[in-house]
């Protein structure tokens, strides 16, 4: 058999670069608490994404609960099910109820239409997702925030990098949010970080992430220990500079499946929109009837080639045991069917053409059956 295929391989640079990157740090022996790289790291984040302010957090999780406390939400929030479990935890591990809109059936994200139904005296803010890369209507979602007087916070983790309309993805809202982990586009091996332009909202999220320990005798808020360390800001540095790069093979990768899946029936492929310059961080196939075989038997079948997809993001948030009795995903029919069928296959920067064409091989074989 040949060899097996997972579905993400981190990015790494050269060993010497890293090597080189970290000798320094042995002479200042300044590990964490905002060092050297983790200064340096921020301000060309700062420049990469057309922000003020990024506050690097240990990871993306901690940097969603972190820019919900530091803004003080409460009651409510509108956000999507259909996402990585970490948006739904952390609004619930910061005391808010989430309200789950359904999503756009194209691009998969949050559709604004669904949004003013669903806000109360209560809400305090809406949190969409760019799911897979797939940039929100943050023209309809900053419109439907100004008339309700509402906060918007972007669960960018998938956008890294990315423009709408020219623009960077980060400009958008009030905040932003990234994830480093070692499996998205950029990785700091863990990490996140928080981007706004709120000089007061950084400043309060850089305390929060340190106890809350404004100086040695004064600790004037709440927070948690949620700094990036030196090594791991480091590694960022390297990755930056290879970032260009490894967006250009992810393309490669990307327009090979287009090549090989586009147009074929029962499969349908996320309608790119023009105003989007993407980072192609996923490859998300959604399997229709007309396909003839479902998501979960292409899936088993992929395995037995060693080729190992993701049900991605299946089960959606709101279907998930640990909220059992508390939501009903029945409220998003749209995101609870799209989670039933979509699969996300194997995609990274250093996969070859020839396994993009291993995998389409056996899905096509499936489907004629
Ligand atoms: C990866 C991810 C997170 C969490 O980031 P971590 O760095 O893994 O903590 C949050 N939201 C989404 C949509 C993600 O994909």
């Amino acid at each position: 058999m040949s060899s097996e295929i997972f579905v993400t391989r981190s990015s790494m640079p050269p060993f010497e670069e890293y090597c080189e990157e970290i000798k320094d740090i042995w002479e200042s022996r300044w590990l964490t608490n905002r060092g050297k790289k983790h200064q340096e790291l921020t301000e060309k984040l700062e420049k990469k994404l057309g922000v003020d302010h990024v506050q690097l957090t240990v990871n993306g999780h901690y940097a969603l609960e972190l820019v919900f406390q530091a803004m003080g939400l409460t009651g409510e929030v509108i956000t999507t099910p259909f996402t990585f479990v970490s948006t739904t935890h952390a609004l619930v591990r910061s005391g808010l109820t989430p309200v789950f809109a359904d999503i756009d059936p194209d691009n998969y994200t949050m559709d604004p239409e669904k949004i003013e139904a669903l806000i109360t005296p209560k809400t305090s803010a809406i949190v969409p997702v760019h799911v897979y890369g797939n940039v929100c209507d943050v023209k309809a979602i900053e419109d439907i925030a100004k008339k309700h007087g509402l906060k918007v916070i972007y669960d960018a983790a998938h956008a890294f990098n990315e423009t709408y309309d020219g623009k960077s993805v980060a400009t958008y809202g009030d905040a932003s949010i990234f994830s480093f982990h070692a499996t998205k586009v950029f990785n700091t091996i863990e990490g996140g970080a928080v981007c706004c332009d709120d000089a007061e909202l950084s400043d309060k999220m850089d305390r929060m992430k340190d106890f809350g320990i404004r100086d040695e005798e004064c600790v004037d808020c709440i927070g948690g220990n949620g700094k990036m360390n030196e090594f791991a800001a480091a590694m960022g540095l390297c990755n930056l500079r290879h970032l260009d790069e490894e967006i250009g093979k992810r393309k490669r990768v990307y327009d090979r499946y287009m090549e090989r899946l586009d147009g074929v029936k029962g499969l349908k492929l996320v309608k790119t929109d023009p105003l989007v310059q993407y980072n192609y961080a996923y490859f998300p196939v959604v399997f229709e009837d007309s396909f003839g075989m479902g998501r979960d038997q292409v899936f088993d079948r992929l395995n037995k080639e060693g080729i190992h997809a993701r049900k991605y993001f299946y089960p959606c948030t709101n279907a998930l045991d640990c909220y059992k009795d508390r939501y009903d995903p029945n409220d998003t029919p749209v995101a609870l069917d799209i989670s039933k069928r979509v699969m996300t296959l194997p995609f990274y920067a250093s996969l070859e053409l020839k396994d993009v064409d291993r995998i389409c091989d056996v899905i096509l074989e499936v489907g004629k059956n």
